[in-house]
């Protein structure tokens, strides 16, 4: 057929390229540039990220994965403004968190960044429906309906709002967990571990609809995983070593993210 084969299936056609390189007219919803985060100082000092240079396109979906103390974690909290950084940039959206004061940054967490967490995080004592409408009601917005219940179906939770938490199963409890991320419509969701709590059959069904939270809503997602069968849901995976990108592999398969990892040796 004609002109628009997307890069990425230029890539993958080609076979061996292992760069994740950004579709043509693909939106940088989250940049870093020469991102450094040194913790304490002195002898203690750490350089959790070094130099990092990254760009999340909107719509994707991203595996973070590296062994223990490479900077997952502290990666995703300078992306989403909960941590700050030692130096360097970094935009989401059209804003650039370097220049932000702390009471923009708070507006930033709520109005452009969702979490989930592996531990659910749900409160006991409301309803399913309403775990998910907290974020808009803390922020004084009204809920658009025919987005509810678009997204309570696409996670298959209609048969289950009003439920408190402890009527749910785990992967329910971590599907309203991604109800509640996605409400305020952020620029990016941040998962850390989501399936890390849940089973391997109940955690493959909730990457699969996180799967469908980026194919049919459009959604960004940024996820740090330990799991390669995880990370091969993604578009594209990240892996960190000591505070660096050393890897970026579009379209991971279990196969091609394990034979990453043993060549950092990670
Ligand atoms: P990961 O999530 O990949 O396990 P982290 O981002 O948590 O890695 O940590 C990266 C490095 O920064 C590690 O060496 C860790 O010990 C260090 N680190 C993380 N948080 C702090 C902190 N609050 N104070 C001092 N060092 C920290
Ligand atoms: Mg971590």
């Amino acid at each position: 057929m004609s002109a628009s084969v997307p890069t990425g299936d230029q890539e993958r056609a080609s076979g061996g390229a292992r760069r994740a390189v950004p579709e043509p007219q693909a939106e940088p919803v989250a940049q870093t540039f020469d991102l450094v985060k040194v913790y304490g100082s002195g002898k203690t000092q750490v350089t959790a990220l070094d130099h990092v240079n990254v760009s999340f396109t909107r719509g994707s979906f991203t595996a973070i994965m590296g062994p223990s103390g490479s900077g997952k974690s502290t990666l995703m909290h300078c992306l989403a403004g909960l941590d700050k950084f030692t130096s360097g940039r970094v935009v989401m959206g059209d804003q650039e968190l370097n220049r932000l004061n702390d009471k923009q940054l708070t507006l930033v967490r709520r109005d452009r960044v969702g979490f989930v967490f592996q531990s659910f995080n749900l409160l006991p004592t409301l309803t399913a429906k309403q775990n998910i409408l907290l974020p808009l009601e803390l922020a004084g917005r009204k809920p658009d309906k025919a987005f509810f219940e678009q997204l309570t179906s696409s996670l298959g939770l209609q048969e289950r709002l009003e439920h408190r938490p402890s009527e749910l199963s785990g992967g329910q409890q971590q599907r309203v967990a991604v109800a509640r991320a996605m409400i305020t419509r952020p620029d990016v969701i941040f998962a850390d571990e989501p399936t890390g709590a849940l089973d391997s059959k109940t955690g493959t069904a909730l990457l699969q609809y996180l799967r469908t939270c980026v194919d049919e809503l459009g959604q960004t997602i940024i996820m740090v995983t330990h799991d390669a069968k995880a990370a091969a849901f993604a578009d594209r995976a990240l892996i960190l070593l000591d505070g660096q990108i050393v890897d970026d592999l579009a379209y991971p398969t279990v196969e091609s993210v394990n034979e990453a990892l043993v060549r950092v040796g990670a």
